[in-house]
C-alpha cells in the first residue's frame, strides 16, 4: 500500500506508535530527562550526530520525536524541530538563517515580538533589519540589499488577513540568494504547506491551532534536514526544548487538527458574511469574502479554507468596539487564537498596542477594529452572540 498522504489521515496516523511489548495505541509519555548511554549513543556523539541519539531530553526524547515526525508529515518537510514556544521556534529559525552582517526584511505588522527580536538582533548581534509597510512582492523587491539574506513573512497577516504571495516571494528571495521563512501559524498545514510553495523554512506557534485547546505553549520549525539541524542546534543552546508532556499534548491536538480547521473555517466564513450585512459594522476583513483585497489570491493559495480570523471595524470606533466586547457572552475577551473556544480582542489595546495611532493607521488598522478568533461552537450561537452585542452598541442611524 502507498504511504497515506491525505491530511485527514496524516493528522491521526503519522508519527510513532508504541514499539514496546505493550503496543499501546498511543505512545506513552516519556517523562524522563536522561537515557542509558549505549555504544550507539557514544558513536553518534563522536560522529557529530547527537540529534539522532537518545541521550538527554533537551536534545531529544521519544515523545518529542514522535510529534516531530507527525509535524514533518503534515508540513511535507524533511525534518522538524519542536520548541517550548512559537518564539522559541522563531528565535532558533532567525539565528540559524542569519549571521553577523546579514540583512533581514519583514513587514512591520509581523507578530510584535518577532519584530522586537529582529530589532534586538540588529542592535546587538550584528544583523540589520528593515521593517516594511506590507509583504507585497514590489515592497519586498524594493527593500533588498546586497547583504539581504532573509525575507520573513506571515502566511496570513494579523489582524487584516493579508495573504502573502508565497510563490512570488520565494522567487524574489531565491533570485537574490536569500531565504524565505514563513510564520505559518494562521494557515496551519491543513490550509497551506509553505515549503511546497517555495519557502525554505516554515515556523509555527503551536500554542494556537496546532495544539488547539488553549492549554499548551509550543513551537515548530520545519524545513530541510540541514536547515532544521541548524535550528535544532540553536534550540539546544537557547534551551527552548519542549517538555515531553507538552509534546504529548501537542500530538493529541494534532490528531483533530483537520476536523477543527474544517469547522473553524466554515464558522469564520459564516460569521464574516453575517457581519458584512450588519449596520453597526463598517468593514469586514476576511479573505473568504469577495471584497477582501486578497480574495483571488486566497482562492489560489488557501484553496482548502480561508482561516479562522475575522476582523471588522465597529462604526463607533474604539469606544464602540470596547462596549461591544463587554456585551459578548460566548466570545471571551482574551489574547491568543486557535483554540476550540471563540475569542475576541482589540488590536489597539493588545497585539498592536506597541504601535502609535498613526502607525496603526498606516498598517491599515482603523479605530474600532475588532479581531475575532472563531472556534468550533455552532455558528448560529456565535452569530446570535455577535448580533446581541452589536444591537446593544450601534448608535441609531437615520
Ligand atoms: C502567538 C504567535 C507567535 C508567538 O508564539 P508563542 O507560542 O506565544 O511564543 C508568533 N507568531 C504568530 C503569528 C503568533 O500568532
Amino acid at each position: 500500500m502507498a504511504k497515506p498522504s491525505r491530511m485527514e489521515t496524516l493528522c491521526v496516523q503519522a508519527g510513532r506508535r508504541d514499539d514496546s511489548p505493550h503496543r499501546a495505541a498511543v505512545l506513552p509519555i516519556y517523562q524522563a530527562t536522561t537515557f542509558a548511554l549505549t555504544e550507539g549513543s557514544f558513536r553518534g556523539m563522536v560522529e557529530g550526530k547527537p540529534r539522532e541519539c537518545l541521550i538527554y531530553s533537551r536534545y531529544g526524547n521519544p515523545s518529542i520525536w514522535s510529534v516531530e515526525e507527525r509535524m514533518a508529515a503534515l508540513e511535507g518537510a524533511e525534518s522538524t524541530v519542536v520548541t517550548s514556544s512559537g518564539m522559541g521556534a522563531i528565535s532558533a529559525a532567525v539565528l540559524s538563517l542569519t549571521g553577523p552582517g546579514d540583512h533581514v526584511v519583514a513587514p512591520i505588522g509581523t507578530y510584535g515580538q518577532t519584530v522586537v527580536l529582529l530589532q534586538r538582533l540588529a542592535r546587538s548581534c550584528g544583523r540589520a533589519f528593515t521593517p516594511l509597510p506590507d509583504a507585497e512582492p514590489d515592497t519586498i523587491r524594493g527593500a533588498l540589499r546586497p547583504e539581504t539574506r532573509l525575507v520573513w513573512v506571515e502566511s496570513v497577516g494579523n489582524p487584516l488577513n493579508a495573504v502573502a504571495d508565497l510563490p512570488t516571494l520565494a522567487g524574489i528571495a531565491h533570485d537574490h540568494g536569500a531565504s524565505l521563512a514563513v510564520d505559518a501559524t494562521f494557515a496551519t498545514p491543513v490550509l497551506q504547506r509553505p515549503l511546497e510553495l517555495g519557502a525554505d523554512v516554515s515556523v509555527h506557534s503551536a500554542t494556537k491551532y496546532l495544539g488547539g485547546h488553549a492549554d499548551l505553549t509550543a513551537g515548530v520549525v520545519a524545513g530541510s534536514r540541514e536547515r532544521v539541524d541548524a535550528a535544532w542546534d540553536w534550540m539546544r543552546l537557547l534551551g527552548s526544548c519542549l517538555d515531553p508532556h507538552a509534546a504529548f499534548l501537542l500530538e493529541r491536538g494534532l490528531k483533530t487538527l483537520h476536523l477543527r480547521m474544517e469547522r473553524i473555517c466554515r464558522n469564520a466564513l459564516e460569521v464574516a458574511r453575517f457581519l458584512e450585512g450588519h449596520p453597526a459594522v463598517a468593514r469586514v476583513h476576511h479573505p473568504g469574502l469577495e471584497g477582501h483585497p486578497h480574495h483571488e489570491r486566497a482562492g489560489r493559495l488557501l484553496p482548502r479554507g480561508t482561516g479562522g480570523i475575522v476582523s471588522f471595524e465597529h462604526r463607533d470606533g474604539d469606544a464602540g468596539a470596547l462596549d461591544f466586547c463587554h456585551r459578548l457572552e460566548i466570545f471571551l475577551e482574551a489574547t491568543s487564537l486557535g483554540g476550540v473556544e471563540s475569542l475576541v480582542s482589540l488590536p489597539f489595546n493588545t497585539s498592536h498596542a506597541n504601535l502609535s495611532p498613526r502607525e496603526r493607521a498606516e498598517a491599515g488598522i482603523a479605530p474600532g477594529t475588532v479581531r475575532l478568533a472563531v472556534g468550533i461552537e455552532a455558528a448560529e450561537d456565535l452569530i446570535a452572540d455577535l448580533d446581541g452585542a452589536l444591537a446593544g452598541t450601534a448608535a441609531p442611524r437615520g
